[in-house]
């Protein structure tokens, strides 16, 4: 055995740990910038947790709300720009992964003179200023990973960045904050963690540590997959879903992803599909794919979620998501070659060819 194992983030999981750990936020700063997005700040009720807390430790704080899904380049400038007009020492993310991941962004910003372009050299004069996250979706992990996903235009896709000083120093889990979601985002940030713990699974970065925390995500899936396709989620299903989330995240915290986020981000990025919602459409056919190379892992994989066959899993996402979309060939050999550009898609465990991934994506969208 040889692997490497990191655990960068002081996580707190509960309902309520916001408030019961107030001493954490004046632990990592005097002066914070909150990084949300419109509507999930307000509507998780994270938001006004996090001003409580603050105002009860004498914090001033500034809001940015600005955080558009899929963040841009300028918008992460932006907050840059307003985290060093107010003096902030510690950034707060509170939302989904768009605002977690910009909040990312915003604490290098801040403190380093450099474009959001250049965030992707991923080496920073400056340490980036400590950040702290509250997720509102059961999906992304970013509260776990010190990758921060952005979208590039002069590349045509989204890409990440991230390093050792980008990864959050506290998270508060509540999975109270996920239920103002609807029930579109809970089901495709759902199964994007879902992908999270198969590919890092299936990742040849695996390492046993990871593979545990991914089987144990998976089954977690597999148990709530009923009550997530009826709309019946209560507080206990709620929980095991932000649960499986963060093991997700830890999980890509040491694989990274592979073709499924690979060929996604372009789906994200020509068609808007939502992130999860993209990962999910690509699933049953990435398990045919890797089958003949890894097919008593992807048995494993069946078996956590208590099905039989790649074709029973077709069937569960069909049952959670809707597919409407179809590509043209020059699409199809497009997302392909900006696919083979990603460095998740050479950590697949099979040797990926872009027809490969041409073929995958005409089963799917043909
Ligand atoms: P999201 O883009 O953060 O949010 C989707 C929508 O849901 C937004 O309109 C958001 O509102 C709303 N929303 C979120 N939580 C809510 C709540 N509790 N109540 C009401 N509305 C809520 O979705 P996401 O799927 O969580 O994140 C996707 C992003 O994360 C993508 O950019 C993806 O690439 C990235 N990602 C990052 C990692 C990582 O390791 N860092 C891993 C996977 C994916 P607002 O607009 O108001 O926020
Ligand atoms: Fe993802």
């Amino acid at each position: 055995m040889q692997f490497k194992f990191n655990l960068g983030t002081a996580a707190f999981f509960g309902a309520d740990v916001v408030k019961q750990n107030a001493s954490v936020f004046s632990k990592y700063g005097t002066k914070a910038l909150i990084v949300t997005g419109p509507r999930s700040g307000r509507e998780s009720g994270a938001l006004a947790d996090v001003v409580e807390v603050l105002k009860s430790l004498d914090m001033p704080c500034t809001v940015y709300d600005k955080i558009e899904n899929n963040p841009s380049l300028a918008t992460v400038e932006a907050a840059g720009k307003a985290a060093q007009a107010c003096g902030a020492d510690l950034i707060i993310g509170i939302g989904g992964g768009s605002p977690l991941d910009a909040a990312k962004a915003v604490a290098v910003l801040a403190v380093n003179e450099i474009t959001a372009l250049d965030l992707f050299n991923n080496e920073f004069a400056q340490t980036p200023l400590p950040v702290i996250v509250i997720p509102t979706t059961a999906g992304t992990g970013s509260e776990v990973t010190p990758y921060s996903i952005l979208t590039r235009p002069d590349k045509q896709t989204k890409m990440s960045f991230g390093n050792d000083e980008t990864i959050p120093k506290a998270a508060f889990l509540d999975s109270r904050y996920t239920s103002s979601a609807s029930y579109e985002v809970t089901v495709n940030t759902a199964v994007d963690a879902l992908s999270h713990a198969v590919e890092g699974y299936l990742s040849r970065r695996c390492t046993p540590v990871s593979d545990l925390l991914a089987l144990e995500a998976i089954r977690i899936f597999g148990d709530c997959a009923v009550k997530l396709s009826a709309n019946s989620l209560d507080f206990a299903a709620r929980e095991q879903l932000l649960y499986a989330s963060m093991l997700g995240g830890m999980v890509i915290a040491q694989t990274g992803t592979t073709i499924v986020h690979g060929l996604g981000y372009s789906l994200t990025y020509f068609k808007e599909l939502p992130h999860g919602l993209a990962n999910g459409l690509l699933m049953q056919e990435y398990f045919t794919y890797n089958y003949p190379f890894a097919g008593d892992k992807i048995k494993n994989v069946l078996n956590q979620l208590g099905l039989e066959s790649i074709d029973e899993f077709g069937a569960l996402i069909d049952s959670l998501m809707t597919n409407k979309l179809t590509l043209s060939i020059e699409e199809m050999q497009q997302f392909a070659e900006l696919a083979m550009q990603q460095r998740s898609t050479s950590y697949n465990i099979r040797e990926v060819k872009q027809d490969d991934l041409v073929e995958i994506l005409r089963k799917c969208f043909g």
